[in-house]
């Protein structure tokens, strides 16, 4: 054993010798670019260890001073937004946890101390802080009384939350990078890729993350090519290298040889003159051979981003994504911010519909406005409409907004997350409500607005015959319905391999789902990234599904697409799929049969 070669070691590489490296990841936003790269530093929850820190300079002692306290501040505000949403299911000595972490975090003794280490041993705040409450945990845990060895694990937890506050303020610099850079990261959260300076943000390329991680969902909405599941990808680089970052293939290459950045250059001209062609066929009907029309929709998830619907031909926008309105600041957005908002989507479109989701936040979408709160498993918590039914100020004041500005265009409203009947009563009796305020104040509403729910959650799909005479439309959120199919977290590298949309079990959902929308007379539409992918078309359409929405730049390669198939032999593939034994047979049926009449197109999108 002693013999065996570390494989960390093997991999790491000497930094001096700058040689052409390839590594291998997962493409999650298309696009080819060639730049610097910048690393960004893991937001560490460990307490940081005293070998590793730099001392400051005299003069920036203020500024470390400054950056503690207003974490202090910080994290007490965070302590009290948590008690009080957890007051009512508090008993009164849990509730008093929380009073005794604020005392931790305000104690003026620590405070004094942490403050004096940072000044006089002239120490960044994180590591002053560190040093002080490691000292603090290892004399308390070393004491007897068990209950006192308890009190222990309070003051990581505090000491834990208050480092975050403090490292999240580093990573806060993204909207304003050095220059020209690929960002390389172990993990980039949604609302940090939300931040990021669009002027000078090439590329993005993470160890974590997987193909339907909202992080890699956003980058594609906003052009941003991008590789996610690069394992031991960042120990091996330095600030200031060259990086080619290929986001169709997955392939990152490092101190690429001058023979490669040509090849990469000519790869890149032939994706310019692809995306111009596609942008030229972008009145062209998406129809099948047969007769069949398919909605092509746009997936947004900002103003920045109605451009590109007009662009590449969408009809409409199948799902905006309202959550991004609520991230990276520290108030709520009010309704008459969230009314100007939802009225310039509607009104960008000239009467196309635009399907309003209304708040999912929570996984991995978070919101300091809302209080960020600790959860075990946050994809199976307080996520989405449950969310908004726990906060219904926050959710009314949404509804409200949407429902004023269906007056402008063509708005249709859309619930996430929705795993019961008894949830969608829930929020449909909210928005009577809201509506008969909104009468009571004379105030101009759509009163007849569509309202469709998303089916993301196996519960919604298997009850879809009940749902579908209680909406207009249902929209599958194939994200998270194969997530919650088959237990394999979207956002994780390591499952990232058994994520298989195809799997049968899915199919047998989406076909569920589609059959019972047809039955009841409403339309089904899939708003998940399996909408974008060429390979699941074939088998979606065949059963069923009348709207794809998808990232605009995706909407090209489909409409070539749906104009080449007929409805006739997608109904046969889907049919197929659906009897295959495991998720590649079912692939198989179609990539097949596309490999067969119209390869040009997969390679267009494989390749660039
Ligand atoms: C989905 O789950 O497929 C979806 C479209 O919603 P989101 O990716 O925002 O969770
Ligand atoms: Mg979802």
């Amino acid at each position: 054993m002693k013999n065996e070669p570390a494989p960390r070691k093997i991999r790491r590489r000497d930094k001096t010798q700058k040689r052409e490296i390839m590594f291998h990841g997962i493409p999650a936003s298309p696009g080819i670019v060639f730049g610097t790269v910048l690393i960004l530093q893991k937001t560490s929850l460990e307490l940081l260890s005293a070998k590793d820190v730099k001392t400051i300079p005299a003069a920036q002692v203020p500024r470390e001073t400054a950056r503690f306290r207003k974490a202090m501040e910080e994290t007490q505000a965070e302590i009290q937004t948590l008690r009080d949403r957890l007051q009512a299911s508090l008993e009164p000595h849990e509730a008093n946890v929380f009073d005794a972490h604020a005392m931790i975090v305000g104690d003026q003794k620590l405070t004094g101390e942490i403050l004096s280490v940072i000044e006089k041993k002239q120490l960044p705040a994180e590591y002053a802080y560190s040093q002080v409450m490691q000292k603090y945990i290892s004399t308390i845990s070393a004491l007897p009384d068990p209950y006192l060895k308890e009190r222990a694990l309070d003051i990581k937890d505090v000491a834990t939350r208050l480092l975050s506050h403090l490292q999240g303020t580093v990573r806060n610099h993204l909207d304003k990078l050095p220059g020209p850079r690929i960002l390389a990261a172990g993990d980039l959260t949604p609302s940090e890729t939300a931040m990021l300076d669009r002027e000078h943000v090439l590329g993005i390329a993470t160890e974590s993350g997987s193909k339907t991680s909202h992080s890699a969902l956003l980058a594609h909405s906003l052009h941003i090519p991008a590789i996610v599941g690069l394992s031991h990808f960042v120990e091996c680089l330095e600030n200031g290298d060259k990086l080619i970052l290929d986001g169709f293939l997955g392939i990152a290459l490092l101190n690429p040889e001058p023979a490669t950045i040509e090849l990469y250059e000519q790869k890149a001209k032939n994706q310019a003159k692809l995306f111009a062609e596609l942008v030229r066929e972008n009145q062209l009907q998406s129809e099948t051979t047969d007769g069949y029309r398919i909605q092509l929709a746009a997936n947004v998830e900002s103003t920045d981003g109605l451009a590109d619907v007009k662009r590449f031909g969408a009809a409409g926008i199948g799902l905006f994504r309202t959550e991004y309105l609520y991230m990276n600041r520290e108030q709520l957005p009010d309704e008459a911010e969230q009314f100007e908002v939802y009225k310039k989507v509607a009104e960008s479109v000239n009467g196309q519909p635009v399907i309003i989701r209304t708040l999912d936040l929570g996984g991995d979408k978070l919101a300091k406005a809302i209080g960020t709160f600790q959860e075990k498993n946050p994809f199976l918590g307080l996520r989405a409409i449950r969310l908004c039914l726990a906060r219904p100020d926050i959710f009314k004041t949404q509804l409200r907004a949407i429902l004023r500005a269906g007056c402008y265009g063509n708005i249709k409203m859309m619930f996430p997350m929705i795993c019961s009947v008894a949830e969608l009563d829930r929020a449909m009796a909210i928005v009577d409500e809201v509506k008969s305020d909104l009468q009571d104040s004379n105030m101009r509403f759509a009163g007849s607005m569509d309202i469709g729910i998303m089916i993301e959650i196996p519960s919604a799909a298997l009850m879809a015959d009940i749902f579908a005479k209680k909406v207009d439309f249902f929209s599958l959120g194939t994200n998270d319905l194969v997530q919650y199919t088959l237990a394999i977290d979207r956002n994780n590298e390591h499952v990232a391999n058994l994520y298989e949309p195809t799997n049968p079990a899915v199919l047998r959902l989406i076909a569920n789902t589609a059959s019972a929308a047809g039955k009841n007379g409403i339309w089904t539409g899939v708003c998940g990234e399996m909408a974008s992918d060429l390979r699941y078309i074939p088998i979606l359409i065949g059963l069923g599904v009348e709207e794809l929405s998808m990232s605009p730049i995706a909407i090209g390669h489909a409409r070539r697409l749906i104009r080449k198939i007929s409805m006739a032999d997608a109904e046969r593939i889907a049919a197929q799929a659906l009897q295959a034994p495991n998720a590649k047979e079912a692939l198989r049926y179609s990539t097949d049969y596309l490999e067969r009449n119209m390869p040009e197109i997969l390679a267009a999108v494989r390749e660039g």
